[in-house]
């Protein structure tokens, strides 16, 4: 059996006003999803736990199989493993977005979604001005840096995610707690020094939004998770742009995939990740998990009809290719939609609701519903409670 897992990240949503009561994937066009809620399972999963954020960090590890509850330590600890940063016992890793603040408010916490070389040039810069032996800065994909502190009390600091707060004052989001004097410090400083960086200097000469400052957050002590193939039985590989969710697959065992032309938005190479996808399970892997950033961040402009697009890029480009690959090869084969939590377009963030889901295995059982939307699925009686179950059914196995 070959098993694909396409997480669209953030593609639930709320009715909004903007499309006259409907939501996004309402109103999107997406017949190969479609088709594989007509002729499969749909439901709901609550991937977020009650008392946690709603957060890709919580959701993908749910959506991957784990339990939040007994695995999770914080975001940015997922994000560190993903580029091979390893953990003492006294780090703490937090989240570092090289983003953009005018007049003391969040103006927008990706600084136009700053290119990787550039930030990559700023974070230089930070590490050769900013950094210690306590303190030190790692460069990610476009505004995602992770910051490894060492130092207990840094688990006990109050941060907060800066895409919670766009177009707000940052002064009561400040770090607060313990350790956090040194945080605030260093931000402080970071406002000095990239303020003036030539990097910053051309990206307001061509209009763009500088990175002005550096924001922490997410923050947690190592994790570890028991290996997939362990516990599932099935050698997996995982396909993303996106470091949070290479970081749960380098934890998890999985073997991340290089897709050439990911970015994690809209210019993705949609087509080159069904490719990959196909490839691996035709080359001895069992299951493909990928997942796509774009869907979330139309949700975080606020932009439906960016959110709309995304939608059917995913279905023409990844969904459609795939299933179609899979049927002409004979299968068997089982595939599973399902995304980490909802993005509300409406509030440009995330929030905590079950998420929809259409599986389809060849022969399976299937239900009622015939499309895959939120309100069409409203009524499906399969519920996950425990969002980490989803995955145990999918692949029909208890653990
Ligand atoms: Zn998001």
């Amino acid at each position: 059996m070959k098993y694909l897992v396409i997480i669209p990240d953030g593609i639930g949503d709320r009715p909004t006003e903007a499309l006259g009561g409907k939501t996004p994937l309402e109103v999107a066009r997406h017949p190969h999803m479609d088709a594989i809620a007509q002729q499969g399972i749909t439901g709901w999963a609550h991937t977020i736990p009650s008392g946690f954020a709603p957060g890709s960090d919580v959701g993908c590890m749910s959506v991957f199989g784990y339990d939040p509850r007994k695995h999770h330590t914080g975001r940015a600890p997922l994000e560190a493993a993903a580029q091979g940063i390893i953990l003492k016992d006294a780090d703490v890793a937090f989240r570092c977005n090289t983003l953009t603040v005018s007049d003391g408010v969040m103006i927008d916490h990706s600084a136009d979604h700053i290119t990787t070389e550039e930030s990559s040039q700023l974070i230089q810069a930070v590490n050769e001005k900013l950094a210690s032996k306590e303190m030190r800065f790692y460069p990610g994909v476009s505004y995602r840096h992770i910051l490894v502190a060492q130092g207990e009390a840094f688990s006990q600091t109050r941060c907060t995610p800066p895409h919670d707060i766009l177009d707000r004052p940052i002064a009561s989001f400040l770090p607060s707690g313990p350790g956090s004097e040194l945080l605030k410090k260093l931000m402080q400083e970071s406002v000095e020094l990239l303020k003036d960086h030539s990097v910053n200097k051309k990206r307001m000469a061509a209009g763009k939004r500088p990175a002005n400052m550096l924001w922490f957050w997410g923050q947690g002590k190592a994790t570890n998770l028991p290996p997939f193939q362990k516990t599932y039985g099935l050698k997996a590989a995982c396909i993303s742009a996106v470091d949070i969710v290479r970081g749960i697959g380098v934890l998890a065992g999985f073997q991340i995939l290089k897709v050439p032309g990911i970015t994690g938005y809209f210019d993705t190479n949609y087509k080159g990740k069904a490719e990959y996808a196909l490839k691996a399970l035709n080359e001895g892997f069992d299951l493909v998990l990928i997942h796509v950033e774009s869907t979330d961040e139309a949700g975080h402009m606020g932009d439906a009809k960016k959110k709309i697009q995304a939608i059917e890029d995913v279905d023409r480009l990844i969904v459609g290719p795939v299933l179609q690959q899979l049927q002409q090869e004979g299968g068997p084969f089982s595939i599973l939609i399902v995304c980490d939590h909802p993005t509300s377009t409406a509030l440009k963030t995330h929030i905590a609701k079950p998420v929809p889901f259409a599986l389809y295995t060849q022969g399976g059982p299937r239900d009622e519903v015939a499309a895959f939307h939120e309100s069409a699925i409203a009524n499906s009686t399969v519920q996950f409670t425990e969002g980490f179950e989803l995955m145990g059914y999918f692949l029909q196995r208890t653990r």
